[in-house]
């Protein structure tokens, strides 16, 4: 079973010219769904994080000032969202998703959880429309409960996961792994196990290449047992954020290089679809839905 975790409330209105596509969620289940590549029987509805296991990652002071509206002006300025209640539960409803797709990997190997990766949250505090890190309270989640004991984080979005990095720093049983671009936010970098820092305009061969060698030696060293892998689209060479030059095609292949390395191993691949700030939102839903389109691919193929 293909299962893809989303929630009505993913959506949130945002004040007009945020550069945020918040519509991108809607747009990308409807299009998978008119095109037939899903139906409705594959769209599950993620739970609201519990907050204990948020505390998981998260400190209790920054759960408390977060979950009362507590946080400071400069604190709200940091994550770029404005504040409200609604807000707060869209990201916990991120964090259920992440965990829920995390579980439904482990049985049916890869499934989708179809917003977050909000890589910039740190353990403290958040930032860059980040307020809990999804793919960070999945990792202490899987940990905690010994449903794994090894975790490899892919991150390739355009931005370092630098919230990730930090977290997880000095922590052997979750390995970071982030390919980004050197110019892009965040300029102070945080240090993953292992970090790309992509040169302005990489190309499609030269990306997909570091892309297979690295994972390649990682995932023989960590003999990961899962893999939560951050699909961000804002490596398209038109982005307004990012400065990497992958095409459409590039970055479909990007995708299938991660499924099918994982799958053709026996590892399961919980993702989430992460960044995509092309001025055309068709070019972002596309690419999100390609994302998609692959892991149904493969996950066929090695039925
Ligand atoms: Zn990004």
């Amino acid at each position: 079973m293909f299962l893809l975790s989303w929630h009505p409330s993913f959506i949130l209105p945002l004040p007009k010219d945020h550069q945020f596509p918040m519509v991108k969620y809607e747009k990308v289940k409807d299009y998978l769904l008119t095109r037939t590549i899903v139906t409705s029987s594959n769209f599950t509805i993620p739970k609201l994080v519990p907050i204990e296991i948020l505390n998981l990652v998260h400190t209790e002071e920054y759960i408390q000032k977060t979950v009362t509206g507590a946080q400071t002006e400069a604190e709200i300025r940091r994550i770029g969202f404005p504040y409200s209640s609604k807000m707060v539960r869209r990201e916990r409803l991120i964090c259920g998703a992440m965990i829920q797709a995390a579980e439904n990997s482990l049985k049916h190997r890869i499934s989708f959880n179809m917003a977050g990766g909000t890589h910039h949250a740190f353990a403290e505090y958040g930032s860059a429309y980040c307020i809990f890190n999804d793919m960070a309270v999945a990792a202490q989640y899987l940990l905690s409960k010994s449903l794994v004991q090894r975790v490899l984080i892919v991150d390739l979005d355009v931005h370092q996961g630098n919230g990730t990095a930090s977290i997880f720093a000095n922590k052997p049983n979750v390995f970071t792994f982030s390919m980004h671009g050197a110019s892009s936010f965040p300029l102070k970098k945080q240090q993953s196990d292992c970090d790309i820092a992509l040169p302005d305009s990489t190309n499609n061969a030269e990306y997909l290449t570091l892309l297979s060698t690295n994972l390649g030696q990682i995932t023989e060293r960590f003999k990961p047992q899962i893999v939560l892998y951050q699909a961000g689209v804002d490596l398209m060479w038109c982005d307004k954020l990012g400065r990497i030059s992958l095409t459409t095609n590039g970055i479909r292949e990007r995708d299938r290089i991660v499924f099918e390395h994982c799958l053709s191993r026996n590892i399961p691949v919980a993702g989430c679809i992460g960044g995509g700030y092309a001025s055309d939102i068709n070019l972002i839903v596309e690419a999100h839905c390609n994302t998609i389109i692959s892991a149904k691919e493969i996950l066929l193929k090695y039925k």
